[in-house]
């Protein structure tokens, strides 16, 4: 028995039975939810018996979807550090500055949470395959838990996606293809394909356990923070895994009386060059419409009409939050100023937060005080590096090599 109650329609708010395979909600087609006997949980489980269990994500079991003595399809993802980031909150005006780093998740990725959730309900519950669009690192991240489940993915991405996220589902024997368009045009294929090979579509948040895994950042953000909330919680945003399952975390365990106040602001953040989400706040718009040709290097958010863009926008408003777009060039500054000044290269779509936080707070919308998260949803690692200057080649006698090294660390 798990401490899942139902299944829940965040629209129309018809409940499914979890035992079965899930998707959409059968009467309005919107995106399904989760839902837990929370008191059941909280006589269950104490803050003590949590910290004493194994690292990762499965710690928080009672909040998880998983049956009793189900087993996890795990490559050891979450328990991810959450840093402390004292000389870019110096450079910044800033004094309490933390990143999540979920560079450091199996994958590479924060993709890993939320597809071994998905990929263990799915297994268990019969599917007998898996097809996933793409930006790149859920294709990864779906290949990787399909070899470990021992079951077969299709991977459909864009052409142009990052060469490693293509290598590393390749590696791990998912058949790959590429498509021109973006990960919208990736969806539709797969949507057809998936049924005709009587297989699983594990497109973002068609089905409610990706959101269950993603949810564990907030799980373990809390307990990171020993049991509090941080003021503002900058997100990367592509399909908003992340941006609703962090706050959904947290009212569960606001439910659960683990955690008390209110809710961070919550901040989207996109590029320039693909802001659905951000159009659609400015313009007090109730859900998103389909951005025209999506650029951005950044590929995690090349996502031009996210399926939960109503979803998303309710939990900006409601927690006071915003959302904010930024340009290729400072998301290239951004990236070069965390690695220099915490060692940390982060994925562009995670320097694109570092970007974001210092135009809010050039806005003042952010104060020096304010305690800010930031999700680091990936490792710079996997993608193409940004312009940087040839190393120095050292040659000659070693009088000369003593010269050239000096003259090329002198300030
Ligand atoms: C997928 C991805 C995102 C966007 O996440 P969503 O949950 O789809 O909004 C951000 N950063 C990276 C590195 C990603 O892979």
């Amino acid at each position: 028995m798990s401490f899942l109650s139902c299944v829940e329609c965040t629209v129309c708010g018809q409940r499914h039975d979890p035992k079965r395979i899930l998707t959409v909600c059968e009467t309005c087609g919107q995106m399904l939810a989760a839902r837990y006997d929370l008191e059941r949980v909280r006589a269950s489980v104490s803050k003590d018996a949590l910290r004493q269990r194994p690292p990762g994500m499965y710690r928080f079991r009672e909040l998880t979807p998983l049956d009793a003595g189900e087993v996890p399809v795990t490559l050891g993802e979450g328990g991810t550090p959450l840093l402390a980031l004292p000389r870019l909150a110096a450079h910044l005006g800033m004094r309490r500055l933390w990143a999540k780093d979920e560079g450091q998740n199996p994958t590479g990725s924060f993709k890993a949470r939320g597809l071994s959730m998905a990929i263990t309900r799915a297994r268990t519950l019969g599917a007998r395959g898996f097809v996933i669009p793409s930006a790149g690192n859920a294709g990864g991240a779906a290949a990787a838990y399909g070899a470990r489940a021992g079951l077969p993915v299709v991977v459909i991405v864009p052409r142009g996606t990052p060469p490693a996220a293509i290598a590393e589902a390749q590696i791990a024997g998912a058949h790959v293809f590429t498509l021109e368009g973006s990960i919208a045009t990736a969806g539709k294929v797969a949507a057809k394909v998936a049924p005709e090979l009587g297989w699983f579509d594990l497109s973002t948040l068609k089905e409610p356990y990706r959101l269950e895994g993603k949810k564990t950042i907030g799980l373990e953000l809390a307990a990171d923070l020993d049991w509090r909330m941080p003021d503002v919680l900058l997100y990367p945003t592509g399909g908003g895994t992340g941006l609703l399952g962090i706050p959904k975390a947290y009212e569960e365990l606001r439910a659960m009386r683990w955690l008390t106040g209110a809710l961070p602001r919550v901040f989207a953040v996109q590029a320039e060059g693909c802001a659905p989400v951000v159009k659609a706040f400015r313009e007090g718009a109730p859900t998103t419409t389909a951005w025209e040709n999506p650029t951005t290097r950044a590929a995690g958010l090349r996502v031009p009409s996210p399926f939960a863009g109503r979803q998303m926008l309710t939990v900006l408003r409601e927690t006071g939050g915003g959302a904010v777009a930024v340009s290729e060039t400072a998301i290239q500054e951004a990236q070069q100023r965390v690695a220099r000044l915490e060692g940390i290269w982060t994925a562009p779509e995670s320097a694109a937060l570092v970007a974001a936080l210092t135009a809010l707070r050039e806005g003042g919308e952010v104060a020096g005080d304010t305690e800010v998260a930031m999700i680091f949803t990936g490792a710079g690692l996997k993608y193409e590096p940004p312009p940087l200057a040839p190393p120095v080649d050292l040659a000659g006698s070693d009088a000369e090599v003593l010269a050239e090294l000096k003259r090329a660390i002198r300030p």
